[in-house]
């Protein structure tokens, strides 16, 4: 049984869990490719906040995948046990339920650490304008919880999951990484005052960090549960009651939607470099419409109407990580859907989202930020 430091068996040994219900296909994870990757990678101590949660738990796929020992943080509010729960009986996965906010436990966890990877944070743009405080919590305080235990474990890599949020409403596209910053609700401020604080610890304690801005990433395990959030989730559910897509203006909105392993590959590949103090763009290369995903999901339609404060498009100019760190993305759009489509039944206990709750449920959204 996988147990905490404090002793505490930790959730993941404790439920009732389906081994492989939500593993890693071979579609996009190739054994294969693991095992080249096993034999070229010295093993490290790496240690994923958020580690249970949609980008987490993939990240922490790819770790173990590479021979990497790997320590879980997670407070398992958003983040699920089943997530991980093909791991349960990997002696170098160690799974400890922790809130980063909770900065006097923190320090421990990252003793013998080279690796840290940031992704724990509150998500979604509602909650974050009604609780901004919580938010604040999560992703400020927790950030720097997060790298002053880091710093005082002398870690030798820390990777921060940023959020493209930080640009608003661009002025142009692609998007470049030194396009001015115009956070619009509490959710983008706050992951942007993380990122802040990665570069100060990185400038003033020679913390050697870097920081990811991911673009809207999907793939198996993105959330089924909570609040109205993430179009893929809201869509999927949809098309399992076979109730319409609820779409937003007319739908030629676009989205750099990002398969998820593409940015686990980021994450691992940032680790692995000599990169500090840098920001860089993680993003598919492209941008698609909401139609074109409409289209390749197959169904009717409703419109809601537009949102205040959401870009017509998000696309990413990834040059600056192509040239410096050799990365790019794999997995094309049509491919991703379609592993989405055969992780259908993952989506089947998904809230169904209507014109009407949508409009109950993104009040504030309108009373906010509209005009
Ligand atoms: N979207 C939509 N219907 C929904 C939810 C989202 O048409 O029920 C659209 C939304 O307008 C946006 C895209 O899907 O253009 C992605 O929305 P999401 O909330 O996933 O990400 P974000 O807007 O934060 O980029």
């Amino acid at each position: 049984m996988l147990k905490s430091p404090l002793n505490r068996p930790c959730l993941l040994a404790q439920g009732n869990l389906t081994l492989g219900t939500n593993c890693t296909t071979d579609l996009y994870m190739p054994s294969t490719k693991i095992a080249k990757r096993i034999i070229m990678a010295p093993s490290r101590k790496t240690l994923v906040t958020g580690g249970a949660g949609f980008i987490g738990s993939h990240l922490v796929d790819r770790l173990v995948a590479d021979g990497h020992e790997v320590t879980v943080l997670d407070n398992f509010i958003t983040g699920r046990p089943a997530n991980l729960a093909h791991h349960a009986k990997n002696p170098k996965v160690r799974l400890i339920e922790q809130d980063i906010s909770d900065h006097k436990l923190m320090k421990d966890y990252f003793k013998v650490i080279d690796w840290v990877f940031h992704v724990a944070a509150r998500a979604d743009i509602v909650p974050s304008i009604q609780e901004p405080l919580g938010y604040h919590s999560s992703n400020v305080d927790g950030t720097v919880a997060t790298l002053e235990a880091a710093r005082l474990n002398d870690v030798k890599r820390f990777v921060y999951v940023a959020s493209s949020s930080c640009y608003g409403l661009p002025d142009s596209f692609p998007t470049t990484e030194s396009a001015p910053i115009r956070t619009m609700y509490p959710y983008a401020l706050t992951k942007y005052l993380g990122e802040l604080q990665v570069m100060h610890w990185c400038q003033v304690y020679k913390l050697p960090a870097v920081s990811l801005r991911f673009f809207n990433v999907y793939g198996p395990r993105s959330r089924t549960s909570g609040t109205y959030g993430a179009v893929f989730g809201v869509f999927l559910a949809q098309k399992i009651k076979g109730q319409p897509y609820t779409v937003v203006g007319d739908g030629t909105q676009t989205r750099d939607f990002t398969f998820v392993t593409d940015v686990v590959d980021a994450l691992v590949t940032a680790a692995g470099s000599n990169a500090s103090g840098e920001i860089f763009n993680v993003g598919s290369g492209n941008t698609y419409s909401i139609n074109e995903l409409v289209d390749r999901l197959g169904g009717e339609k409703v419109y809601l109407p537009k949102r205040p404060g959401e870009p017509d498009c998000t696309f990413a100019d990834i040059s600056k990580i192509q040239k410096t760190l050799g990365w790019k993305p794999k997995v094309s759009f049509a491919e991703g859907v379609k592993v989405m489509l055969e992780h259908l039944n993952d989506w089947r206990e998904a809230p169904l989202w209507t014109k009407d709750s949508i409009a109950e449920a993104t009040k504030d959204w309108h009373r906010y930020l509209g005009k």
